[in-house]
């Protein structure tokens, strides 16, 4: 398998009747590169900036943020490279900022909401990220977005750094797409009215979930309810697959069910352009895409969306696709 999975390092990523998906590879440090080279990914779907920011006493300075995001895009050669900014709190903690403890820390001041509060760490970063823009195919993507305030906010100011940084002759990129994580169940509900103003949406399944079953993702004790196939979900992504293409614009997955065996084909029927997984996932998921069809992977994931159980799809779907592994 590891032989016949090698050679396929170069393709495409493409089903048995020819349609076109791309894989990605999640990373966490600049470091992971490699990896994600060797193993063939079409663009890095989601970089984790948080742990820049971790295992320190203070915050990175522009200048090595930029080192580290120019890094990812170069090594990229253009090819495309989402990176997700600081997505702190949660069971993600930054000491040194001294934030008050919380008794739901999964709900509670993180990610997104807590950048737009300290916006000085907050533009400090976007500053880097739109240097780096320079230098290969850099998207930016908001995480924990909750309401399209919050969406147009990180934009606004977004731009607004943009704006300083021409105005003193830096160099940026002029056609930065600018996205959000699906991960908070309201903006996968809104997803229609976020698609027309969002350029891509990536489905943040690990937090998706969580949310949506009400379900902490480290209580062993609940995660019977961590249920990747239960229809409320596949439901839930449909809304947002088929929310950013009526506008146009491109949906994809960064939380774990992306190279999920069972998921997958479920996912390719449901329309997913972009999957985004463990570097060592791309080229199993490459093999598995390629023996399948695209039309009989829509008429599974139409008869998942309307099953009643969890454990129905996945005994369906293994049923249907037996596993190559
Ligand atoms: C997710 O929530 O699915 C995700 C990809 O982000 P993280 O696992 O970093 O919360
Ligand atoms: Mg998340």
């Amino acid at each position: 398998k590891q032989k016949e999975w090698a050679k396929l390092v170069n393709d495409p990523t493409e089903s048995k009747d020819g349609h076109h998906v791309e894989l990605a590879a999640n990373i966490g440090t600049p470091n992971d590169m490699e990896g994600v080279i060797s193993n063939g990914a079409e663009g890095v779907g989601l970089y984790r900036t948080e742990f820049l920011y971790m295992g320190r006493d203070e915050l990175p300075t522009e200048e090595e943020q930029f080192e580290a995001y120019k890094k990812v895009v170069s090594d990229m050669d253009g090819k495309p490279v989402v990176i997700r900014t600081l997505d702190i709190g949660g069971d993600k903690e930054l000491p040194y900022l001294d934030l008050p403890k919380e008794m739901n820390p999964f709900l509670g001041f993180r990610a997104v909401r807590l950048c737009l509060e300290k916006d000085d760490m907050f533009r400090t970063q976007l500053r880097a990220l739109l240097r780096a823009s320079a230098f290969g195919n850099l998207k930016i993507m908001f995480p924990m977005i909750a309401t399209l305030e919050e969406f147009r906010q990180a934009k606004a100011m977004l731009t607004e750094e943009k704006d300083k940084l021409k105005a003193d002759g830096t160099d940026v990129s002029d056609d930065i797409e600018v996205g959000i994580m699906v991960e908070i169940p309201s903006t996968a509900v809104m997803a229609d009215t976020f698609a027309k103003e969002v350029d891509f949406f990536s489905i943040g399944t690990n937090d998706l979930i969580q949310y949506t079953m009400a379900a902490d993702r480290m209580n062993e004790q609940v995660s019977y309810l961590y249920q990747p196939y239960n229809p409320a979900i596949l439901r839930l992504i449909k809304m947002v697959i088929d929310a950013a293409h009526k506008e146009g614009k491109w949906a994809g997955m960064c939380g774990e069910m992306a190279g999920d065996e069972v998921a997958i084909p479920l996912l390719l029927g449901l329309g997913l352009d972009e999957f985004s997984m463990s570097a060592t996932s791309v080229l199993p998921a490459r093999s598995q895409i390629a023996n399948l069809n695209k039309k009989e992977a829509e008429e599974a994931a139409q008869k998942a969306l309307n099953m009643q159980t969890s454990d129905d799809v996945k005994a369906f779907v293994e049923e249907t696709f037996p596993s190559e592994m």
